[in-house]
């Protein structure tokens, strides 16, 4: 048998250069054009964005502000949360999702996630609902939409707002729908590595209310209603022109780069499926899956990531540590055990490459090299 010791290729986790390459005369003048106008901040690029990416999500209004975390901080905000409410959050999530609860004063309460599609888990979320309990933000993780009718439905029942951090899901669906548009507020990132992401920081938050639609234009510029005068606290939370137009360039080609993602997805797939220790990605059936990441679960896999590593296939672990067991949290006394499937995925997922232009033959590598770390 085949010892690869030695690195035959080398295959990045993300390689957002091959995508530049594809687009790069398109992008060029996109920024030539901001530079000729020279108008930097809320402009008429920002502006073409946010009706393009609320047509897109299939909601009425889209606000364009500094990143992902500020669309959860500014969207909560919106909604009225503040100190003393609690909000419900997966804790198995990216730590924005959490601390930009925390940051208004208001309390994060983690629910666990279901064993098969790591998305949170509606009945973990009801059993954590108190007469506090103001919001739930539902993750749709790695690209899938969380189980999202329970979710509304008990947000209808209990009078909880719903927002949806859809981050890493830009385009999926869920039963015919965008996610984003099904809670009262969603939270998009253009953090680079995202599906659709900027060259820098950036965000937006879609929704279908006018009331939070003009809280938030508010509430990104100093909470003021009129020029010079400030109605309430807000931010400096802006998203800028350069990458507004950057975004518009992208956002043509996003349908066609999901679908690249999926068929990289299926490869994946077929060739894992022989693999006895390696549990594939839930496919939960709702809608479009948009692959930010193909998250499998293996044994060992700390020492899996290492060895794969060693002959070139780089791999991320999403998410090493809960966020109930992380120090920002240790004054709300949560302990091991307390969400155990949430626990269970942090010691077994492994996101193994993925992006539009991995080719067949980096898939096939990363497959074989799977295969071989876990033979040996
Ligand atoms: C990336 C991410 C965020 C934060 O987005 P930024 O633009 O980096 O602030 C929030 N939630 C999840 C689940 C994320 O993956």
């Amino acid at each position: 048998m085949a010892t690869a010791t030695a690195i035959q290729m080398k295959v990045p986790v993300l390689d957002l250069k091959a995508q530049y390459l594809t687009i790069k005369d398109e992008i060029q003048e996109a920024v030539n054009s901001v530079l000729e106008n020279q108008h930097f901040i809320l402009g008429p690029e920002v502006k073409a964005l946010e009706s393009e990416i609320a047509a897109y999500c299939e909601t009425k209004y889209a606000v364009g502000v500094a990143s992902g975390t500020d669309a959860l901080i500014l969207g909560l905000k919106a909604c009225g949360i503040g100190p003393g409410d609690e909000v419900i959050v997966p804790s198995f999530t990216f730590i924005a999702t959490a601390d930009a609860v925390s940051i208004l004063g208001a309390k994060p309460v983690f629910a666990d996630i279901q064993a098969n599609t790591f998305n949170i888990d509606p009945e973990s979320i009801e059993r954590q609902i108190t007469p506090r309990t103001r919001a739930i933000i539902p993750v749709h993780l790695y690209g899938q939409a969380a189980d999202m009718d329970p979710i509304m439905a008990l947000a209808r029942k209990h009078d909880l707002k719903v927002l949806e951090d859809t981050a890493q899901a830009i385009g999926a669906t869920y039963k015919g729908r965008r996610v984003a548009s099904i809670g009262d507020v969603g939270c998009i990132s253009f953090f680079p590595s995202k599906n659709l992401g900027g060259y820098g920081d950036g965000g937006m938050v879609v929704t279908n209310s006018e009331h939070i639609y003009r809280r938030l234009i508010s509430l990104r510029a100093h909470g003021s209603t009129k020029k010079y005068f400030s109605t309430e606290q807000g931010w400096n939370s802006r998203l800028d022109e350069l990458q507004a137009a950057i975004l518009r360039v992208k956002l043509r080609h996003l349908d066609a780069w999901s679908a690249q993602r999926r068929e990289v997805a299926s490869r994946y797939d077929v060739m894992l499926a022989k693999l006895a220790n390696v549990a594939t990605p839930a496919r939960n059936g709702f809608g479009d899956h948009v692959f930010h990441q193909y998250t499998i679960r293996v044994p060992r896999r700390d020492e899996v990531q290492k060895r794969l590593g060693e002959i070139g296939v780089t791999t991320m672990v999403y998410y090493p540590t809960p966020i109930h067991l992380q120090p920002i949290y240790a004054g709300l006394n949560l302990h091991e055990g307390d969400y155990p499937v949430t626990e269970q995925a942090c010691k077994e997922a492994l996101s193994l490459p993925i992006f539009p232009e991995l080719t067949d033959e980096q898939s096939l590598y990363v497959s074989q090299a799977l295969a071989q770390v876990l033979a040996e």
